[in-house]
């Protein structure tokens, strides 16, 4: 379809992904493209290479900011002279409204390379596959002057620009939701939304750290938390809302990243025709051989996590250019070299623990015992881990209970140690990601201080879009993946419908219904309490003998009847629900351990107790085990302060019986297995009291509180800060540390999916609705059944027939008295039926597209276009 331009051949090259020119700049600031003056680079082409130096740095080759500077005006021009008649930008235009004509209408504008149009001022993208050279300086340059929206033709860059100029009219936070299936583009539209809002607020002087920074977090996310999946190359793992920060000034002063729930079980295994997270293949294909020395390298079909189906090489990916990009954004966002060694060390180790096998051997206990095949593995993977081999060999092959105050030591079964093992390596890799995260966010708060000063943001949701990947593979990943869009889709319903309406009959206009598929009761069927869906997983979890099995007939019996879930006709171990998108049936199996998510303390022991700091870190923060050692080494030292105050006082026996050692990890002078103590405390099967029998034992501790009060020390002092100490002690020992068990990966889920849904109420919100084109990932291909599907399950024909029959303008009346005064015969003093006589009188204004509302005044866009242009003549 674009063959030839301007009388001359316009050759494009199907990009790859994450390719697209504009941001090549940003991203690449000390690499900006030059081949003006290098005959050996192709037309349309450009080698990156650092500034001022002769070599390329990446051999990449990137298609963009080159482009010919008359291609992109000879599109541009046809771009802003969009015909009319045939294609209507925005579908609330349209003149017969009809499933059909909607079709033909974004058919005709996909055809001709029109991929954005409106409803209002909701954007829906057609994603084609293929870039447009739509995203350059010059059109970030044409919707930069806070123009309405419509002024213009639709734009993703038109987004940005009204919510930036909202924000900062209005004094209100902003957010754009970003919703549509696997693949359908979201996050290439976030990645042009944050590009035009840092062009935005930047207006010409050169950018900011904290805005490269955070252009540079999308590559680095992107490789770590996307895959190539069947349905899209580029497939987010994890949902993130990012939130820019602005001064009142509207320069940026921050952002953060927040971050959704990365799918773990990639880390071990890929369904067919999926991969793992691109980092593993960027580091395998792009390493110098000085890191594949450092870090042990072999190659990708070497590895038990990456060889399980033979899928590596993705076609349209260059992996040694993306380690690359990938090099360049970590230092962009932060990361020193040496994190970065550190950070792909990490990976390497991920990798070597799936190659450790374990074979069976009889044994005390039993005849299925498991030892480690091949120990070299062992040694190389703790070397990386700075950890002691023993240790890790143990906590591998054995488990340690404690019962009766004596640990007892059986040896796992095959299948247990393995999956002690991949528990282990997804638990790293999470944990790796999260602290990427951490880090990215503290570089993109701005160093000076902005506490007191005004300011609003902008958040921008990108989470992972619908997922049905075929009757025998959706599991519980997908069913949290698209409990989550339920949620969106329910969100986007509130706005568009649910308080559009209830406005109208709270002012009293004369309103024809619209109706439309309200999905409420399928968010209640997950989060209904104590009945929905989370909640019977989740209890089905936490019973020791309970079952995969077990769980289904609990769903079953509890969710039977409901209309939205089905139990499979033919008797199979799944269940189905009918979400907005469609019935998508789940496989059962898995969601116990998937939920519990368990990581053995005993594996988490021998992680903290590492050499480096930097495993230490990573594997610190959970948040149960550090509540709960916070809490324990709290009552230690209140203890120790405890007993040295107390040695100023009369000596007493029972002080002198207290044994408390310095810190926790000591506890018990070695005696009785002190590790396993401490880790049964952090896993929640002990109490403080167990850790510390001897404190507790309650006539020991009366003994000492008499004593204490009974035996002043000479200094009065001494005896208050022992009262006090106690006084600690002792309550520190009667709190109750929280939930033993850990929480659940639903109940975390649910958890911050619950807090973004109170953040997206608190800002007004704009929506993209993405659509996919076709489902082959096919070029410029405008598959009708694909979308129409999609139309129908996004409400989007009623999404138009409110939009059209609604009115987007309301004012209230004093500030329509203030705003419009000139016009009004009684100027600001007007009267409601001054302004009812004003409209009547006035030669252009359809009185039909104005309502007079118990307090404000509603209108069409057309009208106030009107006034407002009466204003201005005026
Ligand atoms: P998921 O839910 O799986 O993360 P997604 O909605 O985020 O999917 P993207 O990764 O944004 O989907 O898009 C998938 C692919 O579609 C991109 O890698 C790119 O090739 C193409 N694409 C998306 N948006 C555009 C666009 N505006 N122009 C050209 N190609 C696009
Ligand atoms: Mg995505």
């Amino acid at each position: 379809t674009m063959g030839t331009l301007d009388g001359r051949t316009f050759k494009e090259r199907r990009l790859d992904r994450g390719e697209y020119p504009v941001a090549v700049q940003m991203l690449w600031p000390r690499h900006l493209p030059s081949n003006a003056d290098d005959p050996s680079v192709p037309k349309n082409r450009f080698v990156l290479r650092q500034k001022g130096s002769r070599s390329p740095t990446s051999g990449g080759l990137r298609f963009g900011s080159t482009e010919n500077s008359s291609t992109i005006d000879s599109f541009l021009a046809k771009f802003l002279n969009q015909p009319q008649d045939r294609e209507y930008a925005d579908l609330c235009m349209l003149p017969e409204l009809t499933e059909q004509t909607l079709l033909d209408n974004l058919r005709d504008r996909f055809n001709s390379g029109h991929i954005y149009t409106y409803i209002g001022p909701i954007l829906v993208a057609v994603n084609p596959f293929n870039f447009f050279p739509i995203y350059n300086p010059k059109y970030a340059r044409l919707y930069c002057q806070s123009r309405r929206l419509g002024a213009l033709p639709p734009h993703i860059f038109a987004i940005a620009d009204i919510t930036y100029h909202n924000m900062l009219r209005i004094k209100e936070n902003q957010c754009v939701v970003i919703s549509g299936e696997s693949g359908s583009g979201k996050t290439e539209s976030t990645n042009f939304l944050l590009h035009h809002l840092t062009t935005l607020s930047q207006k010409g002087s050169s950018g900011t750290t904290v805005e490269q920074t955070l252009l540079s977090a999308g590559p680095v996310l992107e490789a770590f938390g996307n895959a190539v999946t069947v349905q899209n190359n580029n497939s987010s793992r994890f949902g993130k809302f990012i939130k820019v920060n602005y001064r009142e000034n509207g320069m940026v002063s921050g952002a953060n990243v927040e971050i959704y729930l990365l799918e773990k079980s990639r880390i071990i295994s890929q369904a067919i025709g999926e991969r793992n997270y691109h980092v593993f293949y960027y580091l395998l294909e792009g390493a110098t051989e000085e890191e594949r020395k450092q870090h042990c390298l072999l190659q990708p079909k070497d590895y038990h996590y990456l060889n399980q189906n033979n899928f590596f090489a993705c076609e349209a990916m260059n992996e040694r250019y993306e380690y690359e990009r990938l090099k360049h954004s970590m230092e962009a966002v932060g990361f020193s070299q040496t994190s970065q060694q550190k950070i792909f060390g990490m990976i390497s180790t991920v990798l070597l623990l799936g190659n450790i096998e374990f074979v069976k051997r009889p044994g005390y206990h039993s005849d299925e015992n498991a030892y480690i095949e091949n120990e070299g593995h062992i040694s190389i993977i703790s070397e990386l881990l700075n950890i002691k081999a023993q240790q890790l060999h143990q906590a591998l092959t054995m488990r340690r209970t404690i019962l009766k105050n004596e640990t007892v030591i059986t040896r796992y079964t095959v299948p247990e140690a393995i999956n002690t093992r991949d528990a282990m390596a997804k638990c790293l890799y999470n944990a790796l990601f999260h602290w990427i995260v951490l880090k990215m966010n503290q570089a993109l708060i701005r160093k000076e201080s902005t506490i007191g000063k005004k300011g609003y943001y902008i958040g921008i949701l990108d989470i992972f879009g619908f997922e049905d990947v075929g009757a025998q593979w959706n599991s519980f990943e997908q069913l949290c993946i698209n409990y989550a869009n339920e949620h969106l889709q329910a969100y986007f319903n509130q706005h568009i419908f649910q308080f559009e309406q209830e406005e109208y009959l709270k002012e009293g206009i004369s309103w024809t219904n619209i109706e439309y598929t309200d999905n409420t009761e399928c968010v209640q069927l997950f989060q209904s309490k104590p009945y929905g869906i989370l909640r019977l997983i989740d209890e089905e979890s936490n019973i020791n003998n309970g079952t995969d099995k077990t769980m289904l007939d609990k769903l079953n019996t509890y969710l039977k009847g409901n209309e939205y879930y089905e139990i499979p006709h033919k008797k199979e171990d799944a269940f189905v629900i009918a979400h907005y998108a469609g019935k998508v049936k789940y496989q059962i199996t898995g969601f116990r351990e998937k939920n519990k998510d368990l990581m053995r303390q005993d594996v988490m022991m021998v992680l903290k107790n590492s050499k480096s700091a930097f495993v230490r870190e990573l594997v610190g923060d959970d948040p149960v085990a550090v509540y709960r050692w916070n809490l324990v080494r709290s009552t230690f030292r209140a203890m120790n302060a405890f007993k040295n105050s107390t040695k100023k006082m009369k000596r007493s026996e029972s002080v002198d019986r207290l044994k408390v050692p310095k810190e926790p990890v000591n506890m018990c002078g070695g005696r009785r297995g002190s590790d396993s103590h401490l880790s049964a405390f952090l896993r929640g099967e002990l109490n403080v009291q167990d850790l510390i029998p001897e404190f507790c034992d309650t006539s020991v501790f009366k003994t000492i509180v008499d004593r204490a009060k009974r035996h002043p020390s000479k200094k009065a002092d001494d005896r208050q800060s022992a009262l006090k100490s106690l006084q600690a002690v002792k309550e520190l020992i009667g709190k109750k540390p929280i939930s033993n068990k850990p929480f659940s990966v639903s109940r975390q889920f649910e958890y911050s999916l619950n807090r973004l849904m109170r953040t997206l109420a608190q800002a007004t919100p704009y929506f993209i609705r993405c659509v996919k084109s076709n489902n082959e990932k096919i070029p410029n291909y405008f598959d009708d059944n694909i979308i129409l599907r999609q139309l129908r399950y996004t409400g989007m024909l009623e999404t138009v027939r409110i939009r059209r029959a609604g009115y987007s303008v309301r004012i209230q009346y004093d500030s329509f008295m203030n705003q419009y005064r000139i016009l009004l015969p009684n100027g600001r003093n007007s009267t409601k039926q001054d302004v009812v006589q004003f409209f009547e009188d006035h030669p252009l204004i359809e009185t039909e597209n104005v309502q007079y509302g118990r307090t404000k005044i509603f209108m069409r866009d057309a009208e106030k276009l009107l006034l407002d242009d009466h204003l201005h003549r005026v």
